[in-house]
Order: structure tokens, then C-alpha cells, then sequence
């Protein structure tokens, strides 16, 4: 690795260290940017408040359950078919699934499912069009995932 960083060094004209850190301060920056989009969002704060605990994994999902030691037979809270994780609860679960589904072709929206919810929104926060499209565009994956959880209730 040595070998290799020397000669990044003498490539770049800086270490691979620096590189490293230079990454992380973009992506850094890169996540103020995606927050502050967030919580400009015209969605209600308690709305806004739940995006932040879904992109963070940091919502009492069972995975984060058995990550904290429980011992639980995981299965889905909406379908009951697989694991509950946090990218299956509120991108891959059948039932969020007809949620994004509806709004792709209510749109026309050709669209990829990233794998994880942070990825999900630094995608979507860059699409959206006029700044009064973007506006509404904003607030879709918010709803789409505080509907996913508060409609099962
Ligand atoms: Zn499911």
C-alpha cells in the first residue's frame, strides 16, 4: 500500500491521506447540502423530523432492534414476507413499493431504485425541474415513507 501511496503521491502531487480527506470533506459537504434541502422542505417538521431517522437507520426498525442485541425473528411489519431492514421497510417492501410505483407512472418517472434511503434521497433532492416543481418534487419520498409507516397503522 505503501508503494501504491507514493506513487499516488507523485501522481497527484499529494498524499492518498489527503485524498482521503478531501473525499470526506465532500462528503460532508455534500450531506449539509442534502440536510438543509430537508429541512426546507414544506413538509411538517414531525415529517421532516422521521426523513431524518429513516436516512440516518436510525429508527427502531427490527434491525436496529437486533443490531442493539434483542433477540427477535425479524419479519417485515408490512408484508410479513422477509427481513425488516430499514431499506426494505421503505424501498423494496411490496407494500412501499406500490406507494413508489403509483407515483412513477402518475408522473411518467422512469426511476431506479437505489439500495439504501440515503442514496434514495441525495438522487431525488437533485431532480425536480423549476423551482416550483422542485418544491413539490421535494416532498415525495417524505411522504411516500411517513405514508408507508403511518398507513399500516
Ligand atoms: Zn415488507
Amino acid at each position: 500500500m505503501e508503494g501504491f501511496d507514493s506513487m499516488m503521491r507523485i501522481a497527484m502531487g499529494y498524499s492518498l491521506s489527503t485524498a482521503y480527506r478531501l473525499t470526506d470533506m465532500q462528503q460532508n459537504r455534500n450531506q449539509q447540502i442534502l440536510w438543509r434541502k430537508v429541512w426546507k422542505n414544506i413538509a411538517p417538521t414531525k415529517v421532516k423530523c422521521f426523513t431524518w431517522l429513516v436516512v440516518r437507520r436510525a429508527g427502531l426498525t427490527q434491525e436496529v432492534l437486533k443490531k442493539k442485541g434483542q433477540i427477535i425473528v425479524s419479519r417485515s411489519q408490512l408484508c410479513g414476507k422477509t427481513e425488516e431492514t430499514n431499506s426494505h421497510l421503505f424501498l423494496h417492501c411490496s407494500f412501499t413499493s406500490q406507494l413508489w410505483s403509483l407515483f412513477f407512472s402518475l408522473t411518467n418517472t422512469i426511476w431506479t431504485t437505489p439500495e439504501h434511503t440515503a442514496d434514495l434521497l441525495g438522487c431525488w433532492i437533485r431532480r425536480g425541474g423549476s423551482k416550483r416543481r422542485k418544491k413539490w418534487w421535494r416532498i415525495i419520498p417524505l411522504c411516500i415513507w411517513w405514508t408507508s409507516v403511518e398507513g399500516k397503522e
